[in-house]
């Protein structure tokens, strides 16, 4: 007698997504998309008052995994990590890095008067955080996963209000392509959307990012800002086996703003 030939169905692909604070963020649009692919989604969050607002989130997305980690926090991410081989399993297909921060004086302060201890923290949690969710995945990223952060145009050219992100998303960038020669040997993919301003919580601490949005509306090619929705597609075409070949880039999201020139 014939057997019917055995197909082992395909593994369900796991992604951790750092940076959801309300349903403004990029980081949610991107778990959403995710999940919306089939994708099995852990969400982290960083402040405990946010937890009531993830959670409704997290559920309308079956997420298997919610928890809150401080990302400059060494003992917290390695829990996070440990919850995620319980939650998700031992393998991460894509692991999202959408966090920032600077202290509210640096922002309003000349630029020159960043304090030392603030350009040390939005340095450490922006860019150097990016390093550290890696090295805590360690072998959890293997050959066909991809690592995706958020960055800026602030990074590239002076953008006046961006004060100290600017060095920070310029450290980020650079560590994206560190990253990416590093682990590509392994299989492993690291890129970076820049995304043209959305209005979510952590652009609401630029000063002057209303004029910044209706700014880039006026003079972007395509002449409107981008939707969250359009920096998730974005971020799902580089976290999937379509973007296969592309590592170390930074893909602008923006409607075109960055090719312009006076
Ligand atoms: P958001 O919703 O406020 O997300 C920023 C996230 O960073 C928040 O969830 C925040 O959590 C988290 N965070 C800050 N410090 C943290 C820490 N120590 N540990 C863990 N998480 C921490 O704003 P967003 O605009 O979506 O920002 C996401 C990323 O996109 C950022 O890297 C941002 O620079 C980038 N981006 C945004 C825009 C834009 O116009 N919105 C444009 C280009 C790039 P808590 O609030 O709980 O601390």
């Amino acid at each position: 007698m014939e057997t019917a030939p055995t197909s082992i169905p395909p593994r369900p692909r796991a992604a951790l997504v750092f940076g959801v604070a309300n349903d403004h963020s990029l980081a949610w649009f991107i778990a959403r998309a995710l999940a919306a692919e089939g994708v099995r989604v852990g969400l982290s969050y960083g402040d405990e008052r946010l937890e009531r607002r993830v959670r409704p989130l997290a559920e309308s997305i079956d997420s298997p995994l919610v928890i809150r980690c401080d990302v400059s926090n060494e003992a917290a991410l390695a829990e996070t990590f440990a919850a995620a081989d319980t939650a998700l399993g031992p393998r991460l297909d894509m692991l999202v890095h959408s966090v920032a921060f600077a202290t509210r004086e640096d922002l309003t302060s000349p630029f020159s008067e960043t304090s030392r201890n603030g350009f040390g923290r939005a340095l450490d949690v922006s860019a150097y955080s990016l390093l550290a969710l890696v090295r805590h995945a360690g072998p959890r990223l293997g050959p066909g996963s991809s690592v995706l952060t958020l960055t800026y145009l602030g990074a590239e050219r002076v953008v006046s209000g961006y004060k100290v992100m600017g060095p920070a998303k310029a450290a980020l960038e650079s560590c994206v392509r560190g990253l990416a020669e590093e682990l590509g040997p392994r299989g492993v993919r690291v890129n970076a959307v820049s995304a043209g301003p959305v209005r979510t919580l952590a652009a609401a601490g630029v000063p002057g990012f209303r004029t910044l949005l209706d700014g880039h509306a006026e003079r972007a090619p395509l002449r409107r800002n981008v939707t969250g929705e359009e920096v998730a597609a974005a971020a799902c075409f580089l976290l999937s086996d379509r973007a296969s070949a592309v590592t170390g880039e930074i893909l602008h999201v923006d409607g075109g703003y960055n090719i312009l020139g006076v």
